[in-house]
């Protein structure tokens, strides 16, 4: 999959600019990366279709190749469709909070039930009762129990005979009087669909009022899973969903899918069978998966965080004119602040090293570019422009307003006078070699 996204973006750094045919292409590959990531064919659709809108057109920062700007995109957009917003469950009413987790039988309801009131209890100090509502398995009632045990939670005392919502109100009024946060109740599952199921979980979902109504969905049953996530949502309302299985679906397309198709975020995930084999859900990392272009994704991040390249490539090009003024300067060393060195913008300059050289040599550091960034914020814009004005007087002008001497106002002067200089020259020695103006 890296491979084949990894041909597109070499073959679209060929191109110069990005154009709508550079992007079908690129979207094409994405379209298989997502049917490949298990996501529904019609989220794929729409999510494609968004994408081209955003990327065509979309300016594309001379540091990265066009393709990558593509990716960036794609993976943008991934994770909003994600939800970058994803919040764990949310507790936020008068206790005893009722949270009610429903899904298909073998979902994995029962063991996400405990793992959640073992992370309520250990990480927010929350006092959790379970209670198990699956009057149809008689073991399942004994299998929260046990787990209750394990992870140091109550679960309610079993009673036989009693129904799905009679289970739910006592379970209310046992954490009312035991001064409970948060009652976790367990629902029965079927293996399929069906109304009785529904009829049950709505009608307990009315006894109780449930603050989050969380569906537990195996993200291994793919399409599947979307389509119960839909059914339950539609009939009973969800809040969010737990994706369990994580551990053995190294696709992710699951969690798009069911997102898009539900609009509710996905809460957690199941990675594995251990009470505490449960995480936050992760938009970036479950994006980064179903491109599996991770690299590339933190690659193009990190240029268009660090380095405005268009403004850069504008200030090399009038360095080799030499029109190197103080506001280059100024932009310089912000570049050179950013990226903690003198690399940067230097470094795109043929011949450089000799002037990286220097400048280590004159002692910049951080505190002295901070500084220096200060006297030439101390300039008009004019002095800024037209070095050449600054004499004797606007220099202690200057060193007044940024709080420093006029000896560092005039090493200053100095190092760009240097810099000019070394950059006319060099402008003039590339200009030759082309066979510019000095060739003819
Ligand atoms: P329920 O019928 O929905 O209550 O499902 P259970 O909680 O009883 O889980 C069914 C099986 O799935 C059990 O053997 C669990 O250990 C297993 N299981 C649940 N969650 C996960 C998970 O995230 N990863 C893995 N590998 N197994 C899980
Ligand atoms: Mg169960």
């Amino acid at each position: 999959l890296s491979d084949r996204l990894g041909g597109i973006l070499d073959r679209l750094k060929r191109r110069g600019a990005l154009t709508e045919a550079d992007v079908n292409e690129a979207m094409r590959e994405v379209r298989r990366a997502l049917i490949e990531a298990d996501v529904a064919l019609d989220v794929v659709r729409s999510f494609t279709d968004r994408v081209r809108t955003r990327a065509v057109g979309a300016e594309v920062i001379k540091s990265i190749t066009p393709g990558q700007m593509v990716v960036k995109i794609v993976h943008d957009e991934l994770i909003a469709m994600l939800g970058s917003d994803a919040k764990p469950i949310d507790l936020d009413a008068a206790p005893p909070v009722p949270v009610l987790m429903v899904g298909l039988q073998g979902s994995g309801k029962t063991t996400s039930t405990a793992k959640i009131a073992k992370r309520l209890t250990e990480r927010s100090n929350r006092k959790v009762l379970m209670a198990s509502l699956d009057t149809r398995r008689p073991a399942a009632m004994e299998q929260l129990a046990t787990l209750g045990k394990q992870v140091n939670v109550a679960t309610l005392p079993i009673v036989a005979g009693q129904s799905a919502v009679q289970i739910a109100r006592r379970a209310m009024e046992a954490a009312r009087l035991g001064g409970y946060d948060v009652v976790m109740l367990d629902t029965a599952g079927r293996v399929t669909l069906d109304e009785a199921l529904m009829a049950e979980v709505a009608e307990v979902k009315a006894a109780t009022q449930p603050h989050e109504v969380i569906l537990v969905a195996d993200s291994l049953t793919g399409q599947d899973a979307v389509t119960t996530a839909k059914a339950f949502d539609e009939r009973v309302g969800l809040t969010g969903i737990v994706l369990t299985r994580a551990d053995g679906d190294g696709r992710g397309g699951a969690a798009l899918s069911m997102r898009a198709v539900t609009g509710k975020p996905i809460k957690l995930i199941g990675t594995g069978e251990k009470m505490d084999a449960l995480e936050d859900f992760d938009p970036r990392r479950v994006a980064g998966r179903i491109l599996g272009m991770g690299d590339v994704v933190s690659l193009v991040e990190k240029a268009v965080e660090n380095i405005d390249a268009e403004k850069a490539m504008a200030a090399a090009e009038r360095m080799r004119k030499g029109q190197f003024d103080l506001e280059d300067l100024r932009m310089q060393l912000d570049q050179m602040e950013k990226l903690g060195g003198l690399g940067g913008l230097m470094g795109m300059l043929p011949g450089v090293g000799k002037m990286k050289n220097q400048l280590a040599a004159s002692g910049m550091n951080d505190g002295v570019i901070k500084r220096q960034k200060a006297i030439i914020d101390s300039m008009t814009r004019k002095e800024r422009r037209n070095p050449k004005l600054m004499d004797g007087s606007r220099r202690k002008r200057i060193a007044a307003g940024s709080g420093t001497k006029v000896e560092e106002v005039n090493r200053l002067m100095k190092m760009h006078r240097q810099m000019a200089d070394m950059m006319k020259a060099m402008g003039a020695n590339a200009a030759g070699k082309r066979g510019g103006p000095m060739a003819g």
